[in-house]
């Protein structure tokens, strides 16, 4: 499996960290963060579809990326885009 980086172009997937649900970051100011943040990772949804990932190019740029694949098809990757960047 590879994933585009916007950056370092086409890597191998050994390369990333996967961090979850790109849309579901709790907010680390809230008073029970940890407890979001246990329910953002480990509780979280399985939906059939597109669905937005959050993955850190941790063997490479050290950058954020939002990716965009879907899970009924196992099509692993349409799109990816820096964290933050409008998608
Ligand atoms: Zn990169």
């Amino acid at each position: 499996m590879r994933i585009e980086c916007p950056f370092c172009g086409s890597r191998d997937v050994s390369e990333f960290a996967y961090y979850g649900d790109a849309k579901r970051r709790p907010e680390t100011s809230l008073s029970d963060a940890s407890r979001q943040f246990y329910e953002a990772v480990y509780l979280r949804d399985n939906p059939a579809g597109r669905h937005e990932d959050l993955w850190y190019h941790s063997g490479g740029c050290r950058s954020w990326l939002r990716v965009i694949r879907d899970t009924r098809t196992h099509k692993l990757f349409h799109a990816t885009f820096a964290a933050g960047e409008p998608s």
